[in-house]
């Protein structure tokens, strides 16, 4: 499953956060022994549709999708020198999907800042050269290694060498590979690379619950955003404090209590949808007698692909799949109207399933 790992400096917030998204996964009913390395934090993907879906087809059981993140414990300064933690800790991000990186945006006496001063700009500087410089070092080991290998004129080391000399300036720069576009082909010579700053990576501000009503008015969250937008990357506006109070509450508790906060919708919700983006997920959902489920796919799958998400049996002898919309089964209303407007697709091998998809997969034993 892809993961997204949490990384930020001491004491801005991290554990609390990743509190939070353990408190909210141990409450998850679907998944009662779905206990796994305690570093790994199981939620599921909040989705409307479902309860929608399951109305339609009148089922009881819901099923959510999950999503995982890893907490990447660890300090940073000089992780890129190889000393002790330092190596373990860009060895845990090498394998991560995307980065959610932590920022301290509160105030507060009584809680140390490393540098003793809350200085958010300073702060994802930090984390990011440290990155930045690890990827610069592996960099060049490999332009030294393909250089060679160029000279007799292989084709492969060539546009190896193509893409290095791309990436090599903007690390030299002190800037991440992520802000590189690239096209397809160089893009698998950078998956290749498992470079750290290629890795998509989304800013959390964790901001103090008195700031949650109106984000856009604390000072060190535009800061933040600021910087993540010029690189491409995107910031959300969290408190941490408050994500770990609520994760345990049901849904209307919950619900009343961010209201008294002047909030819509719960951080933590949100930092699971904006993730699930970040890793270029997407949902289909089944819907039975017995459950109305989600699953994650990657956007771009096809059919038999997306079949195999479920059981690999169901890709291998992947026949077809009916398929409807979300949005013709919310119009019509029921599977039966779905079918008479002609709107229940048989989609074979090729298609590529969209987000929002209700499939039923027809396949040879
Ligand atoms: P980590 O080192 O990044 O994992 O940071 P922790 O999650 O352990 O938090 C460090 C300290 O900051 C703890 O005492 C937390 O209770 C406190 N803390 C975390 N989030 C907030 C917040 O939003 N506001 C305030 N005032 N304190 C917070």
């Amino acid at each position: 499953a892809l993961t997204a790992g949490i990384v930020g400096l001491p004491n801005v917030g991290k554990s609390t956060l990743f509190n939070a998204i353990t408190k909210a996964g141990a409450e998850m009913a679907n998944y009662p022994f779905a206990t796994i390395d305690p570093n790994v934090g199981m939620v599921e993907v909040p989705d409307a549709r479902l309860q929608r879906i399951s109305e339609i087809v009148t089922t009881k059981k819901i099923i959510p999708t999950t999503f995982e993140f890893t907490d990447i414990a660890g300090i940073v300064k000089g992780a890129s020198k190889g000393e002790g933690l330092g190596n373990k800790f860009l060895a845990n991000i090498r394998q991560v999907d995307a980065i959610v990186h932590v920022v301290r945006a509160f105030d507060d006496e009584n809680i140390t800042h490393v540098s003793n001063k809350v200085d958010p700009l300073d702060d994802m500087a930090t984390i990011n050269l440290e990155l930045i410089l690890a990827d610069l070092e592996s960099v060049n080991k490999r332009y030294a290694r393909v250089q060679k290998l160029a000279r007799n004129k292989d084709k492969d080391a060539l546009a190896e060498l193509a893409v290095l000399e791309k990436i090599k300036p903007v690390l030299e720069d002190e800037k991440p590979v992520r802000m590189l576009e690239f096209n397809e082909a160089e893009q698998k010579i950078v998956k290749g690379m498992f470079l750290l700053t290629a890795k998509p990576m989304l800013y959390v501000a964790n901001i103090a619950e008195e700031d949650m009503a109106d984000p856009t008015a604390c000072e060190y969250f535009n800061q933040i955003k600021e910087h993540a937008n010029a690189e491409g990357s995107e910031a959300l506006a969290v408190s941490a404090r408050m994500e770990e109070e609520i994760a345990t509450l049901d849904e209307e508790d919950k619900q009343e209590f961010l209201e008294a906060a002047g909030v819509t919708e719960s951080g933590l919700d949100r930092l699971i949808r904006a993730s699930y983006k970040l890793l270029g997920l997407a949902t289909f959902f089944t819907a039975g007698e017995k459950e109305t489920r989600a699953w994650t796919f990657k956007a771009g799958m096809k059919a038999p692909q997306t079949a195999g998400v479920i059981h690999s049996d169901f890709e291998r002898g992947f026949i077809r799949a009916e398929t409807v919309s979300y949005e013709d089964l919310d119009q019509y209303g029921s599977m039966q109207a779905v079918k008479e407007a002609g709107r229940l697709r048989s989609e074979g091998k090729e298609y590529v399933v969209q987000d929002g998809d209700i499939m039923e997969f027809l396949f040879n034993v």
